[in-house]
């Protein structure tokens, strides 16, 4: 039986020809705000108390409470996906609270959005932390297959290249559970972190929190948006640009990337696909004293 909550987690929007879709996979309190970020001290939080609760901070556990999610896009060629979670039955090493999932809840989200796994044409990633390719392969009888059997996986070359070389150091299953397994099948694609695709969907270079870090962006009838990926986690971020998540594996070059991110989208009234901000998650930036906030595209 699926759960009574399954299929409420789903959010549509369009740009202009685009649909974009969110699924959710997990949508839950994740860590205490000094646990994510160094500087965030009760005092400093204290000024954001108020549009923090109850919907980005939990009253009960104390923790931000962070979506992982899917942005689905429908463009009038093609089903794209951006990033596909934590998936099933990995091992994640290093984060032992997901490892070995056995819960389908996104791939019926997914059924539920209208779209089967053979329809995706192509799998986009920001970058490959165990909660942005889990759902590239899951597991059949015994052997990982990539869950999209007809669509081209793409990756920026700088990413892969790291995350190979994490897996060489014996340092993360992530390479070989959720990557190796998609090359091999010959459905990966290795491209440039500018590589666009066509006049609707190509990739921006955003390094800092992973060096082949990348954002995906999207257009339609001179109307545009971008999924951020990790580099940025919190709308937290929009006022303290300077904020670093402690697994930005570069945290100079991290902060510079959300900055000048954050610079460059508030001018432009860019629609933000926030990878992890609290739901509904996309909105805008928007400039605030020597910094941003963040305005929610609907309550
Ligand atoms: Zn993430």
């Amino acid at each position: 039986m699926s759960p009574p909550d399954a299929l409420p987690r789903i959010h549509r929007h369009t740009l202009g020809e685009l649909e974009i879709t969110r699924i959710v996979e997990l949508d839950e309190p994740f860590l205490a705000p000094h646990q994510m970020f160094a500087e965030a001290t009760p005092e400093a939080l204290a000024p954001h108390l108020e549009w923090l609760l109850p919907k980005a901070l939990c009253p009960v556990t104390g923790k931000l409470i962070l979506p992982i999610q899917t942005y689905v896009i429908r463009t009038p060629h093609h089903v794209a996906l951006v990033d596909t979670c934590i998936g099933n039955h990995k091992s994640l090493a290093g984060f032992k609270r997901w490892a070995n999932r056995e819960d389908d809840t996104w791939l019926r989200r997914l059924a539920a959005a209208g779209i089967s796994p053979e329809q995706v044409d192509y799998v986009f990633c920001t970058h490959l932390h165990l909660d942005h390719c889990g759902w590239h392969t899951r597991l059949e009888n015994g052997r990982w297959v990539p869950t999209f059997p007809n669509a081209r996986y793409l990756f920026a070359a700088e990413e892969f290249a790291y995350a190979e070389s994490r897996a060489r150091a014996g340092e993360d299953p992530v390479f070989a559970e959720n990557v190796l397994p998609v090359m091999e099948a010959g459905r990966g694609v290795l491209v440039a972190q500018d590589f666009v695709l066509d006049d609707t969907l190509w990739l921006e270079s955003t390094p800092g929190h992973t060096p082949g870090h990348v954002s995906v962006h999207l257009q339609s009838r001179q109307l545009h948006g971008v999924v951020t990926g990790d580099l940025i986690h919190s709308p937290l971020q929009c006022h303290h640009p300077e904020w670093n998540f402690r697994h930005d594996e570069n945290p100079a070059l991290a902060s510079l990337t959300r900055r000048a991110f954050l610079e460059r989208h508030a001018d432009a009234a860019t629609l933000i696909l926030a990878s992890h901000f609290p739901s509904p998650s996309i909105g805008r930036f928007v400039r605030k004293h020597q910094a941003f906030e963040y305005r929610y595209l609907e309550p």
